[in-house]
């Protein structure tokens, strides 16, 4: 989400940054008709009226016009601002974040792709980091004896310049000026429609109630910052394709002091993947298993159809000849069974459900 200082609330309002409070509203007024939800059925209005009002309800208030306006100049206002600081970048920083391998001398031949994110928002919002997964492509020789194996990657790590808290000063967070603390802000639509308050989000501390009182110069607020590390990852002896080795707070730095997340590495060997016909066979029949126990446990009786279906399960795993020796399908089969299990467990209730009723 753009922070506050991103946005050009003038020309979402299509009104000039000397406009009087009037003009201002009138604009919103007609704007407000043009897009309210109730009116509008066109997709993107709702939005649209979401951003008009977040611009009205900064506007229109003369304090926080004068905070807004202080900030788009970069002058300080009420004291901490830094300047230019608040530029928010792409993305969520609390999904995993793949990440990036550089040439070093043993980094294996894990593959990865990086999406930065600069978390550079004055809200006070701790979160947990994110878990950094990687893949590790063994050979089945190196998966049965184990291997060491040293991997350089990018992560966010605790910001030592502020230890984590965001805040240079010893009062870590105060109540957002802008919401007062509420996290939202709400506009009077009463004098449009006759009645109704619309409420946004408050822009400056993205719904916290809470900013950080001094940004800390370094993580301009958030906590933490973007961070070469290395870390060597213990692959344990018969380790097979699809097993994870969890290092524990190795992963993204939380924000504003939060916990961090996990280091999570997959091994993957090429020679114990399924083909991808034998993956859907050994699916097929994991699918079909929680109905076959339930004909065995009720009086439930499976059709001819489901009889069909498991016979083309079965021909698809064999059908390339048997499956070679050291091949895992319990994960093929479990994914299917799950979903089959849902769906048998919809179809006993049901079938309970009309018993009941004295359908049979
Ligand atoms: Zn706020
Ligand atoms: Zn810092």
């Amino acid at each position: 989400m753009p922070s506050m200082n991103d946005k050009d609330y003038y020309s979402i309002l299509g009104v000039s940054s000397d406009a009087s409070t009037d003009d201002i509203r009138k604009s919103f007024q007609k704007l407000a008709r043009q897009y309210h939800p109730d009116i509008n059925k066109e997709a993107g209005a709702e939005e649209k009226f979401k951003e008009i009002s977040e611009a009205y309800a900064v506007l229109s208030d003369p304090d926080k016009r004068k905070r807004y306006d202080a900030m788009r100049s970069g002058m300080p206002y009420g004291g901490s601002y830094r300047t230019g600081g608040y530029s928010s970048g792409k993305g969520d920083p609390f999904t995993d974040m793949d990440f990036e391998m550089w040439g070093f001398p043993f980094s294996g031949t894990g593959t990865g792709t990086r999406r930065t994110y600069y978390s550079t928002s004055r809200s006070y919002n701790p979160r947990q980091g994110s878990d950094v997964s990687f893949n590790l492509d063994l050979d089945s020789e190196a998966a049965k004896k184990g291997v060491s194996r040293g991997v350089t990657y990018q992560r966010y790590v605790s910001c030592t310049h502020c230890s984590g808290t965001g805040s240079t000063s010893s009062a870590h967070a105060e109540t957002c000026p802008t919401c007062g603390g509420t996290g939202h802000m709400s506009v009077d639509l009463s004098s449009i429609f006759g009645f109704g308050v619309f409420e946004v989000e408050c822009p400056e501390c993205e719904g916290s109630g809470k900013v950080v009182s001094d940004p800390c110069p370094h993580c301009g607020g958030s906590g933490r910052v973007l961070s070469a590390d290395e870390i060597v990852v213990e692959v344990p002896p018969k380790s097979h394709d699809g097993d994870e080795i969890r290092v524990t707070g190795a992963g993204n730095a939380g924000t504003n002091g939060s916990a961090s997340g996990d280091f999570v590495c997959r091994v993957s060997v090429k020679s114990e993947h399924l083909a991808s016909y034998q993956s859907s066979g050994f699916q097929i029949v994991g699918f079909v298993l929680p109905f076959v126990l339930m004909s065995v446990f009720s009086d439930f009786r499976v059709g001819l159809f489901t009889i069909l279906f498991a016979a083309y399960g079965v021909y698809s795993i064999f059908r390339g000849g048997a499956p070679k020796g050291a091949i895992l399908p319990h994960r093929a089969l479990m994914r299917g069974a799950s979903s089959g299990l849902v769906l048998a467990l919809l179809m006993f209730m049901m079938y309970s459900c009309l018993s009941g009723f004295g359908f049979r």
